[in-house]
């Protein structure tokens, strides 16, 4: 289901079920805490258009999560996702583009793309969101009030 189809009374729903977690740093991160009205499930956009890179300390060898198998090391500091090297898919990503994805290290994935949302905390939908989302033929995502 679309967002743009919601009622406002779902979409303080789906606020709601918007969940913050505490990782073991400290750091929040906000999640969808079910799958039912999550406007990525069908999208993918970012993770096939954006460089994904990082701090190399988010990786399992420097005691962080993220694969190293997964990574290119830019330079002593910085890592990128494989594929992302000069903007493009990234090699966990599963599924099609635009139709069914999903990400094969979701709960290792760097903090870049934890960061990366769909709504601020304003409610404001991510207006690179909807810039990716028309190339490959989605609808908008809307603003939640
Ligand atoms: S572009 Fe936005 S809506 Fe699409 S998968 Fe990425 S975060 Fe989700
Ligand atoms: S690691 Fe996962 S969330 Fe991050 S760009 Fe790759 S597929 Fe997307």
């Amino acid at each position: 289901m679309f967002i743009d189809t919601l009622s406002l009374k779902q979409r303080v729903i789906m606020t709601e079920k918007i969940m913050k977690t505490e990782a073991k740093d400290g750091e929040i991160w906000s999640d969808m805490s079910s799958n039912e009205n999550n406007p990525c499930l069908n999208c993918g956009a970012c993770c096939d258009h954006f460089r994904i890179s990082f701090y190399q300390g988010e990786l399992k060898s420097m005691g962080g999560y993220v694969p190293d198998e997964k990574v290119i090391s830019l330079t002593p500091f910085r890592a990128v996702m494989k594929g992302t090297e000069s903007g493009g898919r990234c090699s966990c990503l599963i599924g099609e583009v635009g139709k069914s994805i999903g990400c094969s290290i979701y709960e290792n994935r760097p903090s870049v793309c934890r960061a990366y949302h769909v709504w601020d905390e304003n409610g404001i939908a991510n207006s690179d969101c909807n810039r990716l989302r028309k190339k490959i033929g989605l609808s908008e995502i809307k603003n939640m009030n």
